[in-house]
């Protein structure tokens, strides 16, 4: 029921073209839409009734301010909110080297320079610039895929989980495929092995056991019925202990001799052998054609580096198959991921730039002295920037490769730890999340972690001066975060 008090005090609320009057607004940039100021105004405005009507006494109005200038200075605060991107760059300070949630691979250098070129440019995607005729888009990349993994074809889809449901689509459905009860892997919840395998219409046939799988089992498994033999590389789990797992080269053999094909999902999808870097192996895309395996999948953005998308390398004759599937449109790549793709796929052919380069690459196999290098640095200069009341160190915690790739692969890493006597250190991490660019950092033991292995070593400066900036001397304790 409206009371007396309401009445006046929604009846004290200024006007939005009153509003629009305060110099800070009147003289906003141009670059903000006028529209966009107008609305905001209305919102704060209409915010502050909403408070006004639900006050169920005066007493709680009483620290409402809604001046002019204090309803402009919110609307200000708000506007600039929305003139920012949703999607924006953040310094990765978790240490997960291909997190998921934060975009995983980086793109070299090579990659951006070659999405801004086509993205800004007409470009020969499906036209031969020798006939003057249509081509394909898949062209520019495929001689370089077969070059690099031995293959004798190749396609490039969306995503990793779009190229496995494209080829059993392709080459299984209303068949069946058979799988080891070991391999039917879940991949970030919304990738589960047998749900994909559903609605590609094939039909999942399981054998052996969570922990041992022999040929023989896929052996007893096979009949007419059956379409195609799949392995999948448990690529974010291990089964220790007693384990027996069919290794490719014995399942292709298997294929051969009943006239099936064998498909691996391998999910990460390496080019080089990482255990010339002190990093466990990892099978390589190449270990799988040479095995013989007849199509093989695998991320573009995981441990390749590259933009997300799906790969498929393989014999010809299943390739072609798989090309010509009405889903592969509903599943085909854009010019920009091209784009990203062939430049990423280019610097392989100098492994030695491939590591360089390429950042996930780079960070995986970056020395720990270097990492501890650049945390003393930073260490350094962050005591001389902020103020005595914070406790600043160096940590040596493990790092993680993440999204899915190397499980059981903890990398020895280092850490700047900060600490501020007498806040909750969630808190800092919050700010740190709100800052720009937003710094995403680890929390332990009450201490905010800055792990260097998934910063690019020209970030460091830029996470210096984002710290110094969020918590120099005033300190999130007087509402600081600089200016
Ligand atoms: C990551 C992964 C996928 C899914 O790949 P996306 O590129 O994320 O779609 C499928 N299978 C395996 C084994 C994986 O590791």
């Amino acid at each position: 029921m409206p009371q007396e008090f309401i009445q006046r005090h929604l009846r004290l609320l200024p006007a939005v073209d009153r509003i629009l009057l305060e110099k800070i607004l009147a003289e906003i940039g141009e670059e903000v839409p006028r529209s966009l100021v107008v609305e905001t105004v209305k919102e704060v405005i209409s915010e502050k009734r909403s408070i006004i009507s639900r006050a169920a006494a005066e007493k709680e109005l009483e620290l409402l301010n809604i001046s002019p200038p204090a309803l402009a200075r919110e609307a200000l605060e708000k506007i600039r909110g929305k003139m920012e991107y949703n999607l924006r760059p953040v310094l990765n300070a978790t240490g997960v080297l291909l997190h998921t949630n934060l975009g995983r691979a980086l793109l070299a250098a090579a990659a951006v320079e070659a999405v801004k070129g086509v993205g800004a440019s007409f470009s020969n995607l499906e036209f031969s610039l020798k006939t003057g005729k249509r081509s394909s888009r898949y062209e520019h990349v495929e001689e370089l895929l077969c070059h690099l993994t031995g293959a004798e074809a190749a396609l490039v889809v969306n995503n990793n989980a779009g190229a496995v449901f494209l080829a059993l689509n392709s080459l299984a459905a209303g068949k069946e495929v058979i799988v080891s009860r070991g391999e039917l892997v879940e991949i970030g919840g919304s990738f589960r092995l047998p749900e994909v395998m559903a609605s590609s219409g094939a039909f999942l046939v399981e054998v052996g056991t969570t922990n041992k799988s022999y040929l023989g089992d896929y052996k007893k498994a096979v009949s007419e019925k059956t379409a195609l033999l799949l392995k999948v590389h448990t690529s974010n789990f291990k089964v220790l202990g007693f384990t027996a797992a069919v290794a490719s080269q014995s399942l292709v053999g298997l294929g051969r001799e009943c006239g099936l094909p064998v498909m691996e999902d391998l999910g990460s999808g390496v080019l080089v052998d990482l255990s010339k870097y002190g990093l466990p192996y990892e099978p390589r895309v190449q270990d799988s054609i040479t095995a013989g395996v007849d199509v093989v999948t695998f991320s573009g953005d995981k441990l390749l580096g590259g933009p997300q998308a799906g790969l498929i390398v393989g014999k010809k004759k299943y390739l072609d198959h798989i090309k010509s599937n009405q889903l592969a449109r509903a599943l085909r790549v854009d010019k920009l991921t091209l784009a990203a793709l062939e430049a990423t796929l280019r610097l392989y052919l100098d492994e030695k730039k491939a590591l360089q380069e390429i950042p996930v690459l780079r960070m995986l196999t970056v020395p720990s002295d270097v990492l501890q290098h650049r945390a003393e640095d930073l260490a350094v200069e962050l005591k001389k920037e902020l103020g005595s009341e914070w406790q600043i160190g160096v940590s040596r915690e493990k790092s993680r490769v993440g999204g899915g790739s190397l499980p059981l692969v903890s990398l020895p890493s280092c850490q700047v730890s900060l600490e501020l006597r007498g806040v909750n250190a969630g808190e800092l991490a919050q700010k740190l999340r709100r800052s720009k660019p937003p710094v995403i950092a680890r929390v332990r033991k009450q201490r905010v972690l800055l792990d260097l292995r998934s910063l690019k070593e020209e970030e460091d400066k830029m996470l210096l001066e984002t710290l110094v900036r969020t918590f120099g001397s005033a300190g999130p304790g007087q509402n600081g975060g600089g200016k």
